[in-house]
């Protein structure tokens, strides 16, 4: 019984051969009268493996260009639209050292209207230190400037070494969720 895929192509058996045959419309009928495709069983399970396997990479294509559409589509970042953590405007001594936990008095995000115009990256909220392999966790206001722009933060701290270490490309940390690297 020969079933249409898509109302286009044509699978059916040769019952003579026992072997899996697909007509194309288009195929046309050779000096030996045949216009269709014959497939071992093998090979049939092969070719839809390998079908499954290239509609996966085509979906996931179709994905990465939509979702770089939508990125290119975000107004730009403004950097100057800075808070602190909790939306308060940031002050003169955030940067000072709690010498009790080597983490800053605050941080400076990006407000809380500027990281609601989109994010180009997903939230992501643990990371590893790469140089003692502690995961820390951060607040959610850092965690989505981060997802706005990854670039926003020249460093981050490590709750085990308690101290800040550096991010981006040649940083010392990797998200928990993909393995890649913190600000980037
Ligand atoms: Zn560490």
């Amino acid at each position: 019984m020969n079933e249409k895929v898509g109302g286009f192509l044509e699978v059916g058996i040769d019952e003579g051969s026992a072997e899996v045959v697909i007509n194309h419309p288009d195929l046309k009928a050779d000096e030996n009268g045949v216009g269709h495709i014959i497939f071992s069983p093998k090979q049939a399970r092969d070719l839809a493996q390998l079908l499954l396997t290239k509609a996966g990479d085509a979906e996931r294509l179709a994905r990465e260009r939509e979702e770089a559409r939508r990125v290119a589509s975000l107004p730009p970042v403004d950097w100057s639209a800075r808070t602190l953590a909790d939306g308060s405007p940031v002050t003169e001594d955030h940067r000072e050292i709690n010498p009790a936990t080597g983490q800053q008095k605050d941080y400076v995000v990006l407000s809380d209207e500027e990281r609601k115009k989109g994010f180009v990256r997903p939230v992501r909220r643990s990371y590893k230190h790469l140089k003692c392999g502690t995961v820390t966790t951060m607040g959610y206001a850092i965690a989505e400037t981060y997802a706005r722009e990854p670039q926003f933060y020249s460093g981050t701290f490590c709750c085990q070494c308690r101290s800040h270490f550096p991010v981006g490309a040649e940083g010392e940390f990797v998200w928990v969720d993909d393995g890649t690297k913190v600000g980037t």
